[in-house]
């Protein structure tokens, strides 16, 4: 069978049942749809429902359980046996819920972060998700693109591609299209091909899509891959490292209560029960899980904020961040440039000037013509002429509009000069050039061409009397003026000495201190284009033309977001490739520069990571920076102990994504490399979005500590119950099955609850906590001691004073103690609610979740104590209406305290001192 790389690619296209240049119909893609289904590899990662049931019941704790169970079954006690058993079961079902959810948000998670594909149907340009790809569909691919399926090449503009992830060799690959004559060409060689996976590193083409989905060779690859477990983030590895430590001490203080309880006299078989319940309560082992729920709620809480979270970790990092270094523009600016300057020799024109010319210069038609054919932005045919209208780069949208209100509209422009090469932009270079063939001839001008437009444009170009070819020459000035030798005054160039270089860098510089983004034009004819090469060596002896300075409005919400990260502790930078003085000139109107002067690109290659570490703390503003500059602003950061969010969107802006704790990319306008690479991509593009992001981080953060707080004293009240009670003389003060029934009921749902607990009012008003802050500090644990003392003291009281009066009362004191132990336990989740706030101050539906299960608690240990089954089961007895009540107000006491213990924080603490122990 002959192979797609060796036909030509039109036979492809016919041989695929697609056209060209219409693509396929919409009625056909869906037939194809049908057919062959998604174009996507089946996932083989992520956990089954199975496999999440089967650790839910594998777990040490479950086993205790068990083993409990087995028992009570041999002590012929059936009723405990049974209980244990559906406590088995309800523990699980809850712990499945947690996991199930987590595991789907996390799936839900993945499917958000396919890439787009720019597709040709029905003759029009589409974006389509990669999973929607048939074969026959056309698509357009350029730089930063992941090749979305597998592909027949149709056009290659020095394409190249890095299809490392395929055939491992790690330069990329120089793409053509004439077909090879070879059918056993390995993968590697077949150069007229693009495969699903691999990268475009350069340049930009078309394809045909040949083979989708699994029929790909990366899906070849992926059917013999195993899945890869998802890593543990640091949180989670450190939870669950608290988790063992936690455990060991309390099995410890289980055997002292097991000891205890048979030297005084207990039943052994009742102790050995009591002290594998208790071992079940007071190990903590939902910590891991419950943070991963807290974490993959906070990821969904962020994407709602138009943050999509690529990876789990992020979301606890970010609550730490303690620099954000942003691109300019588009992230902090809106990225809708309006030509509003225009600089030639001697003369400046603002926008209303342009209006009234009469008699245009030579050198403004050359400004306009240059800044709209040395691009690759498409003016929209049917937009109006007063409000044209184009699609592409802003900055180059900018110039195509700006030159069409002047009569000069792109398409006219590229049937006059069609484009035989160019040698592309990119943010290292700063500039890019094409090369046009002349396609008029003394009078004529090709069809659809106005005579007028013909005029203005051979008038200069007959000057030079340029014959065969011309280039065209855009970029930042400085980038621009190293490849000029003349510069073009009145009607014609001029050799550029100091005196000129001089003039044109300071009208650049004052175009740039208003705040505008400065590109510069050039040109050169060029003679017998058909022998030139299109690489840079033809960017050397330029005409220099002029200047065009161009505003993008600093996007609305940004200034308010910088304020923000100050009082958050968090450190703004700027970032970006424009000239200083623009860049000084934003940064001041948000507020993210101080008096300093910014550092350009050129400062920190000359210094070194080294040198630059001392002052990477002060610098906010850097300007006229290459990609790969980037990575020394991160490093030397990381170095000086930051946590740093970086932002990014090009190709070469992801090895600096990688290497900060988050890289967040750009959905809008961001590259696949630089959101593959990113642990975070912002929707919106917006910088205020990261803010958001970092405040939702901290609100997890925050969580999950009260969620830990919250367990822990819980536990520690049960231990102090059991352990008490002995010491003052009493039997044992509860049974196994109502130490499990605490456990079960008050770690459950109050402590879910925890996890969607909203903001607190100073989340954004403290500094970021240490990332190597251990999350159980001292602080923490003395809480936990006193908090849980106080709980079981309160609980044992109540029972204390009904055992005085009425020693045979057991089924009733023990009541007593079991039911105000549970009682406190509710109280105590609602004070851990707020860390320094009052309760009453964010009021008790703030979370209705809460609130919830706080009562649905209440209305289970009711039936537990007053339905009649229920009391045979858990040993208990109904309460009079006067014990039911003093149980209330006892169990009211740990709330009052922690209020308390809150006020005096508030009094006698700075804000940022009481989140933590310093
Ligand atoms: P930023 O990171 O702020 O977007 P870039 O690296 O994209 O900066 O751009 C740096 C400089 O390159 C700009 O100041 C501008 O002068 C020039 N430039 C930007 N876009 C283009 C383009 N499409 N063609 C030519 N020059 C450009
Ligand atoms: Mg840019």
């Amino acid at each position: 069978m002959t192979e797609w790389h060796q036909v030509e690619g039109e036979a492809a296209v016919d041989q695929l049942g697609s056209n060209r240049h219409r693509g396929l119909s919409t009625a056909e893609v869906q037939a194809r749809q049908t057919k062959h289904g998604p174009n996507e590899l089946t996932e083989t990662g992520g956990r089954s429902p199975w496999r999440i049931l089967w650790e839910q019941l594998s777990g040490a704790m479950v086993i205790m359980l068990f083993v409990a169970a087995a028992v009570s079954w041999f002590l012929a006690e059936y009723t405990d046996a049974i209980a244990i058993m559906a406590i088995i079961v309800l523990n699980a079902a809850l712990g499945f819920a947690q996991d199930y959810r987590a595991e789907r948000a996390m799936a839900a998670l993945k499917k958000l972060a396919v890439p787009n594909v720019r597709v040709r149907r029905d003759g029009q340009l589409h974006e389509t998700p990669s999973r929607q790809l048939v074969p026959g569909d056309i698509i357009l691919i350029e730089v930063g693109n992941f090749i979305p399926a597998d592909c027949r090449l149709l056009e290659s503009v020095n394409l190249k591609i890095d299809e490392a992830a395929l055939t491992g060799e790690s330069h990329p690959v120089e793409k053509h299209t004439p077909p090879l004559d070879t059918d056993e060409l390995p993968i590697a060689d077949r150069h007229n091909m693009a495969y699903m996976g691999t990268v475009v590193t350069y340049g930009h083409g078309e394809a045909i899509v040949t083979e989708i989905g699994m029929d790909t060779q990366l899906g070849h690859i992926a059917r013999s891959l195993q899945s890869v477990e998802a890593e543990p983030t640091p949180l989670q590895r450190r939870l669950a490292q608290l988790g063992r430590t936690l455990a060991l001490f309390a099995l410890g203080i289980v055997a002292i209560v097991f000891v205890f309880g048979v030297i005084r006299g207990e039943d052994p078989k009742l102790m050995l029960l009591t002290a594998l319940s208790l071992a079940v309560a007071v190990v903590p082992e939902g910590l891991p899980a419950i943070a991963t729920v807290a974490l993959a709620l906070g990821a969904r809480r962020m994407f709602r904020r138009q943050a999509l979270i690529r990876k789990l970790p992020a979301v606890e990092t970010l609550g730490s961040v303690t620099v954000i270094c942003s691109d300019k523009t588009g992230t902090l600016t809106e990225n809708r440039m309006t030509v509003t300057t225009l600089q030639i020799a001697g003369q400046r024109f603002d926008n209303e000037a342009l209006e009234e010319i009469v008699d245009e210069p030579l050198a403004l038609t050359l400004l306009l013509a240059g800044g709209a054919i040395c691009n690759d932005a498409q003016l929209d045919s049917d937009s109006p002429r007063e409000t044209p209208h184009a699609v592409g780069d802003p900055t180059e949208v900018a110039l195509v509009v700006v030159a069409a209100k002047q009569g000069l509209t792109k398409p006219e422009l590229d049937a006059l000069l069609p484009r035989v090469g160019e040698v592309p932009f990119d943010s290292e270079r700063k500039r890019m050039t094409t090369v046009h063939r002349l396609n008029f001839s003394d009078d004529e001008a090709p069809a659809d061409v106005s005579g007028e437009v013909l005029r203005r444009v051979r008038q200069p170009l007959a000057e030079l009397n340029a014959a065969d070819g011309v280039a065209f020459l855009k970029g930042a000035t400085d980038a621009v003026l190293d490849c000029c030798q003349y510069v073009w005054e009145d009607s014609g160039p001029r050799t550029l000495d100091d005196d000129r270089l001089e003039q044109i860098r300071t009208a650049n510089d004052e175009l740039a201190a208003g705040g505008m983004r400065v590109l510069a034009v050039a040109f050169r004819p060029v003679d017998d284009i058909q022998a030139s090469p299109f690489d840079e060596s033809v960017e050397s002896e330029m005409i220099f033309v002029g200047l065009l300075g161009m505003l993008d409005p600093p996007r609305a919400e940004v200034e308010e977001a910088v304020a923000r990260c100050r009082t958050a502790g968090i450190r703004p930078v700027m970032i970006t490739g424009d000239h200083p003085l623009t860049a000084m000139h934003i940064a001041r109107s948000l507020g993210i520069a101080d008096d300093r002067e910014a550092m350009t690109g050129r400062e920190l290659t000359d210094m070194g990571v080294t040198d630059l570490e001392p002052v990477v703390g002060d610098v906010s503003v850097y300007a006229r920076v290459a990609p790969k500059d980037k990575l020394h602003i991160v490093r030397a950061l990381q170095n000086q102990g930051h946590i740093v969010a970086m932002t990014g969107d090009g190709v070469n802006d992801a090895p600096a994504l990688k290497q900060s704790h988050i890289g967040v990319a750009m959905g809008k306008i961001g590259t696949d490399v630089s959101k593959e690479a990113a642990q975070m991509v912002l929707l919106d593009d917006n910088f205020a979005t990261i803010v958001n992001a970092v405040e939702e981080g901290r609100i997890v953060y925050d969580n999950i500590r009260k969620f830990v707080k919250y367990t822990m004293t819980s536990n520690a009240g049960e231990v102090a119950v059991m352990l008490l009670g002995p010491l003052f003389g009493m039997p044992l003060p509860l049974l196994p099955l109502q130490i499990l029934w605490i456990n079960l009921v008050t770690d459950g749902l109050p402590g879910l609850a925890l996890a969607v607990e909203p903001a607190e009012r100073g989340t954004m008003n403290r500094p970021p906590h240490p990332p190597r802050e251990h999350i159980f500090d001292r602080r923490m644990a003395v809480d936990i001691v006193w908090i849980g003392l106080l709980m079981g003291v309160v609980s044992l009281a109540m029972g204390y004073f009904q055992w005085q009066t009425d020693a045979e009362s057991t089924r009733q004191w023990r009541t007593l103690v079991f039911t105000v132990l549970t009682l406190s336990q509710m109280g105590n989740a609602l004070a851990i609610r707020t860390s320094t706030d009052s309760l009453f101050r964010v009021g008790l539906l703030s979370n209705k979740a809460m609130l919830g299960s706080v009562l649905l608690t209440f209305g289970l240990q009711m039936m537990v104590v007053y339905l009649p089954p229920l009391q045979d089961v858990f040993h208990t007895a109904p309460l009079s209406l006067w014990e039911l009540g003093v149980c209330l107000l006892l169990s009211t006491v740990v709330f009052w305290a922690v209020e308390l213990q809150k006020l005096w924080l508030r009094r006698y603490h700075k804000p940022h001192e009481t989140q933590r122990n310093r």
